[in-house]
């Protein structure tokens, strides 16, 4: 490897952890799981196997107290939204983030970060389907059920995270942080934007992020 290789490739490594420290900050997720009381980590992997059994389900079935949910609200963990119960990175309603299993069921994410974060934590390959933040041009990407990406083809979709404008006051995640870390083809994904991330990067850093929740699912 050429020095200028190498220079780029701990470039790579410092962005990727830098994003993945940076989106552990702005939403602590997990901090805020594992110092919650027993009985409402409980409820969470309850509702966590809740959202990834049930692509389409209602609050009702859900069985968790209603009081354990609202302190699951109250850490933005949980999102109440017109469809059911959101859990990161699993939305109860459908956004642009479409997940569609090799079982043929489709279930959607919060962001570009959630998306490719679901395959690995569902078991299953997937095919990724989003929009261009751009130029809306429809992307996808393929992930094998290990989480890993197969073969992309040239111009593979980046994610880029930008970051909110002073109109973005709300604290849930998926109001404030969420529609900002979207797709965007290889043309115009801009490179002076604090984190552009290529596919592979983003899904190291999807991985790392909800990798508590595959211990807890286990
Ligand atoms: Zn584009």
């Amino acid at each position: 490897m050429t020095n200028m290789q190498k220079m780029q490739r701990t470039r790579l490594r410092e962005d990727t952890l830098n994003a993945l420290d940076e989106l552990r900050q702005a939403f602590p997720l997990q901090q805020r799981i594992e110092t919650a009381p027993q009985a409402v980590r409980a409820a969470y992997v309850r509702i966590l196997q809740h959202c990834c059994a049930h692509p389409q389900r209602d609050a009702g079935e859900l069985n968790v107290e209603s009081t354990l949910v609202d302190a699951l609200v109250r850490i933005d963990a949980v999102v109440a939204q017109s469809k059911g119960w959101g859990c990161y990175p699993f939305s109860a309603d459908p956004t642009d983030f479409r997940v569609s299993t090799v079982d043929g069921r489709d279930r959607y994410a919060f962001c570009a970060i959630d998306a490719l974060a679901m395959p690995r934590l569902l078991g299953r390959a997937a095919r990724i389907v989003s929009h261009c933040a751009a130029c809306s041009r429809t992307l996808h990407c393929d992930m094998a059920a290990n989480g890993a990406l197969p073969h992309q083809p040239l111009d593979q979709p980046m994610v880029v995270w930008e970051q909110p404008g002073p109109a973005d006051t709300d604290d849930i995640c998926c109001r404030k942080i969420c529609p900002h870390i979207r797709f965007m083809c290889v043309g115009c994904a801009d490179a002076t934007q604090p984190h552009v991330l290529a596919l592979p990067q983003a899904t190291f850093v999807a991985h790392a992020f909800f990798a508590f929740q595959a211990t807890k699912m286990g």
